[in-house]
């Protein structure tokens, strides 16, 4: 099988990549990254000997390079977007540039070659905050952030052109992913790299906004589950089962390095904060078998200690961003 993995330079995109090629060496992965910021080629390096994988640096806005990587591939994985909340508050165009209209160069561009299957990766964001119970796939979007309203917008624009056009288009919509090789400027990894230098930890408002945490193993999987077996023109939730106040989960990264709660600097809450996100994912779960398999505490300190043994990698990435 041939895929497009686009921003597989990234955290997910990464992960993705070096999990399929090593469970099956016989595909032939092109990734098309831009290597913003976020992207970080050396995230490959693990997978750099296989045959399979040809890495572009480009942009999936760009129709030309986005025509010549898209010639001959099976299927699209599409991770690549601008990712970070905060920096959509501080400006939202380059949120609205790569998110909606990348989106849509590559859509057209899948149309055109005729490929079998258009996966868009998408998130629980996309439908605004929810006080109790779990949102369906049928719930309607009201995304909050200018992040989630450009995702709500490539996932609607996806869609479509399995409407319009009958491309063969499935949207994953997943909870917050934690594990190795995350920007150190989201909350886990940001938290971890900060304890470990002795620095203090910015934690929002009162710490009462509640998330799900999945592994980004568990993530990549369901993502091979809806690519193989999932309907066109459907909507599959991922989620990972355990959804923790920001509160509760400083608690837990606190302990993990054995630092104490005078680490822990109360901040001015975030714009527009959701206070839950919380996705129904008994679809995946009946329809395809889908199971996170990464117990969070297992997880957790998995990830604790490969920021600890990482320093090398994700250092440079917050010097250059200015992150502290
Ligand atoms: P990331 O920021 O780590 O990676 C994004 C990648 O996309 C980077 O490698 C970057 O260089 C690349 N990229 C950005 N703009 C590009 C462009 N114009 N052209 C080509 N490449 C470009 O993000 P991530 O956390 O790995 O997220 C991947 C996808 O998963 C995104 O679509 C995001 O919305 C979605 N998602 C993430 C989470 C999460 O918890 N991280 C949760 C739900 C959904």
């Amino acid at each position: 099988m041939r895929i497009l993995v686009t921003g597989g330079a990234g955290f997910i995109g990464s992960e993705y990549v070096r999990r399929r090629l090593r469970s099956d060496p016989r595909t032939r992965i092109t990734v098309l990254d831009k290597l913003t910021y976020s992207g970080v080629e050396a995230n490959l390096a693990p997978v750099g000997e296989y045959l399979g994988l040809t890495f572009v640096q480009g942009d999936i806005c760009d129709p030309d390079v986005v025509d010549q990587v898209m010639a001959a591939q099976d299927a699209v994985v599409h991770f690549a977007a601008e990712s970070h909340v905060d920096r959509s508050i501080d400006g939202a165009g380059p949120f609205v540039r790569t998110n909606v209209m990348g989106t849509q160069v590559l859509l057209d561009a899948a149309h055109r070659h005729r490929v079998g299957r258009f996966l868009h990766v998408s998130t629980d964001e996309v439908y605004g905050s929810i006080g109790e119970g779990s949102w369906p796939e049928t719930w309607p979007l009201a995304p909050n952030s200018p992040y989630s309203a450009s995702k709500a917008g490539s996932d609607l624009l996806a869609l479509a052109y399995h409407r319009t056009h009958g491309l063969d288009v499935v949207v994953t919509r997943c909870t917050n992913n934690y594990g190795p090789y995350q920007f150190p400027e989201k909350v886990i990894p940001l938290f971890i790299t900060n304890l470990l230098d002795g620095k203090p930890v910015p934690l929002y408002g009162d710490g009462r906004n509640v998330r799900d945490w999945l592994h980004v193993s568990d993530h990549c999987r369901g993502i091979d589950l809806v690519l193989q077996g999932g309907r066109a023109g459907d909507v599959y939730h991922i989620g990972g089962g355990t959804e923790l106040s920001n509160h509760k989960l400083t608690g837990l990264l606190l302990d993990a390095v054995g630092a104490g709660w005078d680490r822990v600097e109360q901040v001015a809450d975030r714009k527009g904060h959701d206070l839950r996100y919380s996705l129904d994912d008994g679809k995946i779960r009946e329809e395809l078998g889908y199971e996170p398999q990464v117990d969070f505490a297992a997880g957790l300190a998995a990830t604790v200690s490969w920021y600890r043994e990482n320093r090398s990698w994700w250092a440079p990435l917050k010097e250059r961003a200015g992150l502290r």
